[in-house]
């Protein structure tokens, strides 16, 4: 049933559309638009256009020129659901109802639609038309609108946003400051402007990301500013969703992580350095070769500072006590450095020299004390060309100046306090260096001296004792009486000792001066042990020695006494270190290319510790205390079987008793 106010306003209508629309509504500023009962389009004017965000095509569009029109909900309407559609074909359909409509490029407007019926005079509908006003700039948005487009406006950051085409859309001051553009300068044009032609791959992959609704975080990349120099940024992007989480973009934020980026190579340089340090100190505790540790320090200097060119001049004891300078270098073969002189005390290397202090220059030609000296004046011909540079003294805890460490380069201006810092922690370490190689070579005098002392003594002390031990041997075989015959046999007998004590210190000596002499000859090991074995048994009565050996004979080639002094040391060992026990054991066997000599007790015995150390020169089990012995014995023997290519092992069990083995090569033809 239609009230009279729409009977009046059928009529009005009817004469409205009298006249000529186009004519009266063109420029209106309300959108108004029209449709037969089809839903084609007849009629739209300006504004309406402008409120769909495009010129409808009349083929197609039915109902609305919207691109795309959803309810508040966010469900989209189907053409026929439209309001014009609706006030036609339902009756009692609303003539106001509010819509979400989408522009082509994503844009959603809320719009608030007043349709109506038109009708033919004969009361008969026909079409329909609408006006169109836009609620999406109200001010209940406005304003928050507002607050965030001031934050984004105020950004230190580059906030720029684009559409899913790369088009930039909007440009904050962030982004002028740190690209140079204005924002007129770019909107509308593809963000594809910042990008290096070698990183243009990276917008696809982003705009891939952005496409899956993902965000690019803390990406760093280059980017090119308005005068083409490269920016270091770290970019994050995200999607810019419509209502309904429809991607319609992307907002970029860019930061300028130039700062940052030298901040963190600061700290990989100090790091850097501390290793470089570190790795110094290390080689320092462990070598005592003071030339290569130098090097090492040469080096490493050389590279925390970016020298071309680094030197390190030293002075050394050797071992006849004198003071020699010695030198290293590095980025310079140290052949070209030979035919020049050492470094004199002139008054540019004298501060380093005299231990003052660390010399630095951007430009040493350009120092007062550079290029006074007769006959180079200045850097020598064949010389490294030095402009900047950098020299500490090395000095000992004592205060002793040991040497100097230059550093050189051909450039102006490479050094600064932070290399100067660090050559000083350098040289502190390098001090130590030789601090420890003065110490070493002094022991190394002194061990040298007391060898020769040792030496000497034995000697000294070996010439009279041959001769006492001659006129008593006389004696004893012509004794005056029976209690000298005793007396001069235990004299003998003590002798025997003495002498075999200073003859091992003698061999000692000379093995320390790498002067024990050997002389091989071909013999039968076999028969060597048995003589041995046999004599041995006339000095101890205490114990009962068990030989066995092959009836073969063993040949080998070596120094017959010496393996004698060997077997006789270890049985001797055998019976002193077993005082409860009344047996020794030995055994030779031959095998394929070796032959084993094994001496075995059943005496004390030896701690696995104390095994490992037996055989270092003067070493003594803590248990021996009341059995004679200086702890050379085993430490000769082994000497003396290393020489001839064998080795001696023990296997011992404590206070169960101790195998020792001897293993000798056998020569090749037997
Ligand atoms: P010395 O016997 O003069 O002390 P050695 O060099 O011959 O010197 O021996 C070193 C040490 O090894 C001895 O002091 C002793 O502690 C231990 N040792 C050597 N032989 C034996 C053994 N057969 N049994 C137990 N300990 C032994």
């Amino acid at each position: 049933m239609e009230n009279d106010s729409t009977a009046a306003s059928h009529r009005n209508l009817n004469k409205f559309t009298d006249f000529s629309l186009n004519d009266l509504v063109h420029d209106s500023a309300v959108a108004i638009y029209a449709c037969d009962i089809k839903g084609v389009l007849t009629f739209y004017n300006e504004a309406a256009v402008s409120l769909w965000g495009r010129t409808p095509d009349l083929q197609k569009d039915r109902w609305s020129g919207a691109y795309k029109m959803y309810d508040l909900k966010g469900m989209q309407l189907i053409p026929k659901e439209y309001p014009t559609a609706q006030v036609i074909n339902v009756p009692n359909a609303s003539n106001r109802s509010e819509v979400i409509i989408e522009h082509p490029n994503g844009t959603l407007r809320n719009l608030l639609v007043f349709p109506k019926a038109l009708y033919n005079p004969n009361g008969e509908i026909i079409g329909a038309h609408a006006t169109l006003v836009d609620i999406s700039n109200q001010a209940t948005l406005e304003e928050p609108r507002a607050f965030l487009a001031s934050i984004i406006e105020s950004s230190d950051d580059a906030i720029i946003s684009k559409n899913l085409q790369g088009i930039i859309t909007s440009w904050n001051i962030g982004a002028e400051q740190l690209f140079g553009y204005t924002a007129e300068e770019v909107i509308g044009k593809s963000i594809t402007i910042l990008i290096p032609e070698s990183r243009l791959s990276e917008e696809e992959y982003i705009l891939e990301q952005i496409q899956q609704g993902e965000t690019v975080d803390h990406f760093q990349t280059i980017r090119l500013s308005k005068y083409g120099k490269e920016v270091l940024i770290s970019l994050t992007v995200a999607p810019i969703k419509n209502k309904w989480g429809k991607i319609i973009g992307a907002s970029k934020i860019a930061k300028d992580i130039s700062e940052e980026i030298k901040v963190q190579n600061a700290i990989y340089q100090y790091t850097r350095d501390l290793e470089t340090l570190n790795s110094i100190s290390r080689a320092i505790s462990s070598k005592l070769d003071v030339q290569s540790t130098l090097q090492q320090v040469t080096d490493a200097s050389k590279e925390v500072t970016g020298a071309a060119f680094g030197a390190f001049f030293y002075h050394l004891i050797d071992e006849n006590g004198a003071i020699k300078t010695r030198f290293t270098v590095s980025g310079y073969p140290a052949e070209a450095l030979q035919h020049l002189d050492m470094p004199r005390d002139t008054a540019l290397l004298h501060p380093t020299f005299h231990g003052n202090d660390i010399v630095r220059s951007d430009d040493i030609r350009t120092d007062p004390r550079y290029g006074q000296n007769h006959p180079h004046y200045g850097i020598p011909n064949g010389h490294l060309p030095i402009v900047s540079y950098l020299a500490a003294p090395v000095t000992s805890a004592k205060g002793i100046v040991m040497g100097g460490l230059f550093l050189g380069h051909p450039d102006v201006g490479k050094f600064n306090v932070h290399h100067e810092n660090l050559i000083s922690n350098i040289t502190a370490q390098a001090a130590i260096a030789l601090d420890n190689s003065r110490l070493f070579e002094e022991v190394k005098a002194l061990s040298a001296k007391k060898d020769e002392f040792i030496a000497l003594a034995s000697h000294e002390l070996k010439t009279p004792l041959t001769s006492v031990y001659g006129y008593l041997q006389l004696l004893e075989k012509k004794p005056n009486n029976e209690m000298a015959a005793l007396f001069v046999n235990k004299s003998v007998k003590q002798l025997d000792k003495l002498n075999k004590l200073v003859s091992e210190l003698l061999d000692i000596s000379k093995i320390e001066a790498g002067r024990l002499q050997f002389n091989a000859e071909l013999f039968d090991l076999g028969e060597l042990i048995q003589e041995t074995v046999e004599s041995f048994r006339f000095s101890i009565n205490s114990h009962e020695i068990l030989l066995s050996r092959p009836n073969y004979p063993i040949t080998v080639r070596a120094d017959k006494q010496r393996i004698e002094q060997v077997i006789i040391n270890l049985l001797s060992n055998a019976v002193k270190y077993s005082p409860n026990t009344d047996r020794v054991f030995i055994d030779c066997e031959k095998k394929k290319t070796i032959t084993t000599i094994s001496i075995r007790d059943e005496g004390m015995g030896l701690t696995p510790d104390q095994q490992t150390q037996i055989f270092t020169r003067f070493y003594r089990a803590d248990n021996t205390s009341g059995i004679s012995g200086l702890g050379i014995g085993l430490y000769l023997s082994r000497e003396i079987i290393e020489r001839h290519d064998g080795r001696i092992d023990v296997v011992s069990e404590h206070g169960k008793g101790s195998e020792f083995v001897i293993t000798l090569p056998l020569p090749k033809a037997f």
